[in-house]
């Protein structure tokens, strides 16, 4: 249920019988020659979709808008905000609703940078950080252990989701080891790596039947995380 479709009537009606919201954090980042600049936008939307569905939490408009990588920047398209504005744009959004009613808030992004991560975590004793992505990858994929970007988990779960946007004509290979990638993830190096064409991994062992058996994985986790009690979760900032 998208709050942005209702009016304040009926959210008001709503919260009678249910004060959690689902805000979906995204990000405008590259993924690579295949994938749109709104994958991790549209995951994080059809996610918390779907969760919103099982567990009758509103949806709130998406946060489009995240912390990214430095090295990305001279791939056209990609953008950043800093930590800073993303934590205070949470609060400040928060701050009102929570005035309304809603008494618990769920962060839901598909945008692993640290510094996003950070910047969402912790916020208040309210407001709880969901990353479907932290999953257990090994026995889906072929050529990956773990998710990387624009990668054979990334793209198998566009092929599930949205396969008609993706540019499978497109998809290259340019993995790029963990320990040689570490240090632009922790945006200590700002100028791309050699090779780099803004994917890692292997995008072109995706299938839709893996993107599928992602979903249900990520889903499960999803309704997990947001059981856990809030008082044994998270602390204030
Ligand atoms: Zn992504």
């Amino acid at each position: 249920m998208l709050m942005a479709e209702m009016t304040f009537e009926e959210v008001k009606v709503h919260l009678n019988h249910n004060r959690q919201l689902i805000v979906p954090v995204g990000t405008c980042e590259q993924h690579g020659p295949h994938l749109p600049l709104n994958n991790d936008i549209l995951c994080a939307e059809i996610l918390a979709n779907k969760l919103s569905e099982k567990t009758g939490a509103l949806v709130a408009p998406t946060i489009n808008y995240g912390v990214n990588l430095p090295c990305d920047k001279f791939l056209a398209d990609t953008t950043t905000i800093s930590e800073i504005t993303l934590r205070e744009t949470v609060l400040s959004i928060t701050s009102w609703w929570r005035e309304q009613g809603f008494s618990q808030f769920f962060l839901l992004t598909y945008h692993g940078d640290p510094f996003h991560i950070k910047a969402l975590s912790y916020l208040c004793k309210d407001i709880r950080l969901l990353e479907p992505y932290e999953i257990e990858y090994a026995d889906i994929l072929e050529k990956q252990a773990t998710i990387k970007h624009a990668c054979e988990a990334e793209t198998s779960l566009a092929l599930f989701l949205y396969p008609e946007k993706v540019r499978r004509e497109r998809i290259t290979e340019s993995d790029i080891p963990f320990a040689v990638f570490e240090d632009y993830l922790f945006h200590k190096k700002t100028i791309p790596p050699a090779r780099y064409t803004g994917n890692l991994g292997f995008p072109s062992a995706a299938t839709a039947e893996k993107g599928e058996i992602i979903f249900e994985r990520m889903m499960e986790k999803l309704l997990h995380d947001v059981s856990i009690p809030f008082e044994q979760h998270n602390g204030c900032r």
